[in-house]
């Protein structure tokens, strides 16, 4: 039996590899430590055997040597290098990537290409929240607690998350307090909610400045807290006098006394936490909307108290590690900025580079993807760990600037929807079959232990990466637990200081929290019990402001689309989409819409229809529910089809692109 972790969401539930591939849950891992896992964890064997794995490289289509891939990227790779410049070379990393791999691929990027091009999916996941986190604590780690605090709260509000669907052994951490959801969906999360609030797509902003406004007019602040541990506070208080609650409720749709029922629950608990997921995030105002959660999380005196706090739900299997070591397009290993001076001047050193040689900060995910074969723009991309063609905003766009490069290089395990447009696709293992870290959605870091060999032929990401490190004359390494060490040493000082963790340590401790310092250091679970990572220690209130969403409805597009994920898959699909109790569990794409719309549109259950936007058209089969609001209609993105639809209009801080609101227009096919 190899002790190991699931390979898909940021719960990285504890689990047990055995002969012929037989999954157990392990129970020593807090996340999941009731023995529980959910549909994906208990067939994530399958993904090992599955019958379309890729065992060869292939160029244009033929497989090859891994040599002869090897050589004709590289040499391309230098030939578009010469032709274009640093920049015309770009990578495109993934938050489910192990953090050795984001690290090495921060470093490949910046060493081995010189470019300052480099990005990764998680972009499109927890940016938001991560910028909020950091203008007002300091520091991102998504939940600054361990997960098992949750239960002994008395209330936890939880805005855009449905962790019911997404990881349901989070659930069972939900157990013990009031849950209060706010969601514009009645999903099964909101169903186990003790109260739930269902505003309309794009207005969660202004539902938690109403939130404030109640707070201050009823006296729940907790003055003394404000007065200690924070700044800002007036400002806040000054910003929003215009944003009294009959107006947030004409906006929103909640009444009045729905929000007021929510802020007293959490302000008369003894221990409350707010978390945010995706629905409240992926907006083109989602950091000034996790902002507004955070100023009612402070105002309520919740962060950096035993049992209290303010967390954001992290999706993607490493989407707390992802962002931390370099794969980010502002940023370098441990948090660090690449703008500043001192963070790379100590990473060149362990680099042994000299800093002026390092890149600056370049284009954020939708930016880069968008930017793709035009002047100016890459003209080749390297891709791990992520299938774009299905998961990016606007995707039909996307695939034509992919379309239009004179080099793609996918990894990937099988045919993806991305892979099948690449010149060159390496194959590569799957999570059980090499060795690597994880951090979770806690910040806790976790060691992954391979089970089994990778089958003939297939070789991991960082063999990729090294072997054309190689061919560019740069020596990097390919043994995992190698990389981390360089790991430690470059995140050593930094926001994320992981130095004093080591595989034993994580095996022997089951994880470890990081910031961990120094080889003897316990590691932080709850980072803010003392102070914030702000310069005088207190948290920042910072004053914002509710707007429309980027598109609003209108007589051609008059219904709202939002959309987000059903219980059997995980992101793109391209691993869960060809599991075979998974998809028949949720074997295909549909449109969620209300009774009353669908009577209004002709439309009855198992309908095919079609769902138009100005970026492009999606057909699904028609699910009638009551649990969606009358001027909404929900697409699981899995499949092709609902990013189609969905808008690039990004956030202004995180460059988020607004995946959970657009303005549709839905019919009946004929
Ligand atoms: S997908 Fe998430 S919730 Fe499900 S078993 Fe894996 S880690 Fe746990």
């Amino acid at each position: 039996m190899t002790k190991t972790h699931c390979p898909y969401c940021a719960l990285q539930c504890g689990m047990e590899i055995g002969p012929g591939l037989a999954i157990s849950p392990r129970t020593d891992i807090p996340a999941n430590s009731s023995g529980a896992l959910c549909q994906k964890g208990w067939t994530a064997g399958e993904l090992l055997t599955n019958g379309e794995r890729l065992t060869a490289p292939l160029l244009h289509g033929e497989p090859v040597e891994w040599d002869v891939a090897l050589d004709y990227v590289a040499e391309r790779l230098a030939a578009i290098r010469a032709e274009h410049g640093p920049d015309g070379v770009a990578v495109f990393g993934g938050g489910g990537l192990t953090n050795e791999k984001a690290y090495q691929l921060g470093k490949f990027a910046r060493v081995a290409l010189g470019t300052s091009q480099i990005d990764y999916n998680g972009r499109f996941c927890m940016s938001s929240a991560a910028a909020a986190s950091i203008r007002a604590f300091g520091m991102d780690r998504g939940m600054p607690f361990p997960i098992t605090d949750l239960a002994e709260a008395d209330v936890v509000l939880l805005a855009g998350g449905n962790v019911a669907e997404t990881m349901p052994p989070f659930v069972r951490h939900l157990s013990g307090p009031r849950v209060i959801v706010i969601d514009p969906r009645r999903t099964q999360t909101a169903k186990l909610a003790w109260l739930h609030l269902q505003p309309t797509p794009g207005t969660d902003l202004a539902l938690a400045l109403g939130m404030l406004h109640l707070a201050i007019a009823d006296e729940l602040v907790d003055e003394a807290y404000v007065a200690e541990r924070t700044t800002g506070f007036e400002e806040v208080r000054t910003a929003l006098a215009s944003w009294w609650p009959e107006r947030v409720e004409r906006i929103t749709g909640v009444p009045v006394y729905r929000m007021r029922q929510a802020v007293r629950a959490l302000a008369a608990a003894g221990n409350a936490y707010i978390l945010t997921g995706r629905g409240a995030e992926q907006h083109a105002k989602g950091t000034d909307t996790v902002t507004a959660f955070i100023n009612l999380a402070l105002a309520l005196g919740l962060p950096g108290r035993h049992g209290s706090g303010y967390g954001c739900v992290t999706g993607q299997g490493n989407g707390q590690g992802g962002r931390e070591h370099g794969q980010k397009a502002d940023q370098l290993p441990g948090y660090r900025k690449i703008d500043d001076p001192a963070a790379r001047e100590h990473v060149a050193g362990v680099w042994g580079v000299r800093p002026e040689d390092l890149p600056g900060p370049g284009r954020s995910a939708y930016e880069l993807l968008d930017a793709l074969g035009t002047p100016g723009g890459p003209r080749a991309l390297l891709l791990f760990g992520s299938n774009p063609v299905i998961s990016a905003p606007a995707s039909e766009h996307v695939a034509e600037r992919i379309a239009s490069l004179d080099l793609l290089v996918t990894c990937d395990f099988v045919m993806s929807e991305t892979a099948a447009l690449a010149d060159v696709v390496f194959p590569v293992t799957q999570w059980a079959e090499e060795s690597g870290t994880m951090t979770n959605l806690e910040g806790r870091v976790l060691l992954r232990s391979q089970a089994v060999a990778p089958p003939e032929g297939v070789r991991s990401d960082l063999d990729v990466i090294a072997g054309l490190a190689e061919r560019l004359g740069h020596r990097f390494d390919t043994e995992p637990v190698k990389i981390f060490d360089e790991l430690r040493r470059a995140s050593k000082g930094g926001l994320a200081d992981y130095s004093g963790i080591t595989y034993e340590r994580i095996a022997a401790e089951k994880g470890v929290f990081w910031p961990c310092p120094e080889p003897g250091h316990p590691g932080t679970p709850r980072p803010f019990l003392d102070s914030f990572a702000t310069p005088d220690g207190r948290a920042r209130f910072v004053p914002v402001q509710h707007r429309p969403a980027a598109e609003e409805t209108d007589e051609d597009y008059p219904v709202h689309l939002s959309t987000g994920r059903v219980l059997a898959h995980y992101q793109s699909g391209a691993q869960t989409r060809r599991i075979a109790p998974l998809v028949q569990a949720a074997p295909e794409p549909y449109v969620e819409l209300h009774p009353d719309l669908a009577e209004q549109l002709d439309i009855s259950p198992g309908d095919v229809v079609r769902v138009s936007s100005r970026r492009g058209e999606a057909k699904a089969v028609a699910r009638i529910s009551d649990a969606i609001r009358r001027d909404t209609v929900f697409m699981p993105f899995h499949w092709e089809g609902a990013n189609r639809l969905t808008n690039p209009a990004l956030d202004p801080t995180s460059r988020m692109p607004e995946f959970k609101v657009c303005a549709v227009r839905v019919e009946r096919d004929s």
